[in-house]
């Protein structure tokens, strides 16, 4: 157990005892922080730690398809590792990879590494990209919504991942929300059917009102009612300043929904003060 996260699990007022668990650092094909300066921030904010939870794409048509490599990140990482002490944050391993049941042999492949967590993410609709400016023209909101709920069933029926990285992602983009209850109810009853916990991401707040993660609380809590509990907290950094954005706003919410946060160690979920 790390000394630092039982000593300040004391705290349950704020969210220092809180590892983002969702960071790109330049080893992402749109991270613009160094491994390096994401370390440093994290060791000035008031986090137990980070995930450097890069992209996997294996869409064939991505110019960076592919372009993950763990010998390169294994190699920063632990360039980085040398010189943690004993009180620092922690510096964990991840993967975020995209529609992991469209691409199974890559998938297998990534499962060999040594990662603290892999997560699933829907971010394309076949050919389109959820946050593409003009899909809506192409597709309406309702069909948007109801495909997309549709590709993050399969991608949980397929499993394998620790977590679903930003559910309702188009809502990120596009605002507003269709809940296709139904489909939903069955979403979050096979996640904790294969232990696939939620992630609440905070990158969506900064543009919107208040209690405005991704996922909102009323999926959150249609997640509670199939049996789910534990939560993972990511901002989708894509630069060192945006470590932790809403920390205290989301760790508000999860005390008043009564959920279990924690992080992910060795694939393994650990709640905070344990
Ligand atoms: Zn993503
Ligand atoms: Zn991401």
């Amino acid at each position: 157990m790390n000394e630092k996260l039982t000593r300040i699990s004391d705290y349950r007022d704020t969210a220092s005892q809180y590892v983002d668990m969702h960071v790109h650092s330049t080893m992402s094909h749109d991270g613009e922080s160094t491994p390096a300066e994401i370390y440093e921030r994290v060791k000035e904010l008031p986090l137990a730690g980070a995930c450097l939870t890069e992209h996997g794409d294996y869409k064939p048509e991505l110019d960076h398809c592919g372009e993950f490599s763990y010998e390169h990140y294994d190699r920063e990482i632990s360039r980085l590792e040398e010189d943690i002490k004993k009180d620092d944050p922690l510096l964990l391993r991840g993967l975020e990879f995209s529609e992991p049941h469209l691409y199974p042999g890559d998938f297998r492949r990534v499962q060999e590494h040594d990662f603290d967590v892999i997560t699933g993410a829907i971010h394309w609709l076949d050919g389109i990209f959820v946050g593409e400016d003009h899909i809506l023209d192409k597709i309406n909101k309702f069909d948007l919504f109801r495909r997309y709920f549709s590709k993050v069933e399969a991608m949980v029926e397929f499993g394998g991942i620790d977590v679903v990285s930003h559910l309702e992602f188009p809502r990120r983009y596009h605002g507003g929300s269709f809940y296709p209850l139904e489909k939903l109810g069955r979403i979050m009853e096979k996640m904790v059917d294969r232990s696939i916990v939620l992630e609440i991401n905070t990158a969506a707040t900064e543009k919107e009102s208040k209690d405005r993660f991704l996922p909102t609380s009323q999926l959150l809590k249609i997640y509670q009612k199939a049996g789910g509990q534990q939560v993972v907290v990511g901002s989708d950094a894509h630069r060192a300043e945006e470590i932790g954005r809403s920390f205290s706003r989301v760790s508000e919410c999860i005390d008043n929904l009564d959920l279990e946060p924690g992080y992910f160690q060795g694939r393994k979920f650990t709640p905070y003060g344990n």
